[in-house]
């Protein structure tokens, strides 16, 4: 197989995003293009208003729930592994990234080279989509939010067996986690489940039509009712269970309404104290949806990857350890991605 400055040929950063020439597509643009590869449906990944979009089933059922007036003129729907040929005779193929429902690496095929943009990802367990598959390949572009040796996150049961423990400890106080939307909040009702967790959840309106969105697709989370349908004294039945609210509701107006609030946030950020504290939580779960370090390190070890590009997040340590173990490593300069929220 090639050498990566080929793959620079094909593969450019341009102002809108990662961009394959010969096929004339982008991978998670964030302006509107003629055609986009999408990798899956968090805001800074999925944007509106592309003509022609290559993703996931479920990243376009996630991409109309969210932009319901966005409509693409053509949507190719791609299921992993099934591999589609492209203008400049490239083929494109999606891989499970195990980061959240329907989430995608792009592998991307031409002049014998491959090169696997990774999205967002990780390796732990989540019950609420398919595990991460590892592509080998020429060039690996990997996300690198978590990329300092200080994050390794711990297993999900063993947060939430916090989360149980808490409980039974303060049986009087409404449990309220935050949590994003999309995929964390599904993660962890699911997890809280599986735990034998057996009450009703109470959530937020801004969750809602997602954790519809995943019913759609077959996941049973038992029974949850929105806290709004509880006015004053009824949510006296809150006591002792989990309400969950966006991490934004943590320290607002609305979750004072909550008996005794016990105030708890579901992030890979929690293992810093000072985030902890900026939200207001008085309980940290460190649950995340992207690789850890060690996991960053040890998937571009299973891809055997010469070259490696970076994308976001943490990016110098994680090209500074690449290249000590004899790995070519690079930032790629894309504009429009934030820190992720995790
Ligand atoms: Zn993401």
């Amino acid at each position: 197989m090639g050498t990566a400055s080929s793959a620079e040929n094909w593969m450019q950063v341009r102002p809108e995003g990662l961009y394959c020439a010969p096929a004339d597509i982008y991978i998670d643009p964030h302006q509107p293009v003629e055609r986009a590869a999408i990798t899956h449906g968090h805001a800074d990944h999925a944007r509106p208003g592309h003509k022609s979009v290559f993703a996931t089933p479920e990243t376009l059922a996630i991409m109309k729930t969210r932009y319901p007036d966005d409509a693409p003129s053509m949507k190719h729907l791609l299921n992993y592994g099934e591999k589609t040929d492209l203008a400049g005779d490239v083929r494109l193929w999606l891989a499970p990234a195990g980061h959240i429902l329907g989430s995608a690496q792009v592998v991307i095929e031409h002049a014998n080279q491959r090169i696997v943009v990774s999205g967002d990802y990780k390796r732990h367990s989540d019950p609420t989509c398919t595990p991460f598959e590892v592509v080998k390949t020429d060039v690996f572009v990997t996300e690198a939010t978590f990329a300092l040796p200080v994050f390794s996150h711990p297993p999900l049961g063993h947060e939430i067996d916090k989360l149980v423990r808490s409980m039974s400890l303060f049986p009087d106080r409404a449990h309220l986690v935050g949590v994003y939307s999309l995929g964390k909040c599904q993660r962890v009702m699911l997890a809280l489940r599986q735990a034998g967790y057996s009450h009703p959840f109470y959530l937020h309106s801004a969750l809602i039509r997602l954790t519809e969105l995943y019913e759609a697709h077959g996941f049973d989370f038992g029974e949850w009712k929105p806290v709004s349908d509880y006015k004053g004294r009824e949510k006296e039945i809150m006591r002792g269970r989990i309400v969950l609210a966006p991490p934004s509701a943590l320290a607002d107006r609305w979750s004072r309404t909550l008996p005794d609030m016990l105030p708890a946030m579901a992030s890979g950020w929690m293992q810093i104290r000072a985030r902890a504290r900026q939200r207001r939580a008085e309980m940290a779960l460190i649950i995340s949806d992207h690789a850890d370090w060690q996991d960053l390190l040890q998937t571009v070890d299973d891809t055997g990857a010469k070259d490696v590009w970076i994308t976001h997040g943490r990016v110098e340590a994680l090209e500074h350890a690449l290249t000590q173990k004899g790995i070519r490593a690079k930032a790629l300069a894309l504009v429009g991605r934030e820190e992720d929220a995790d």
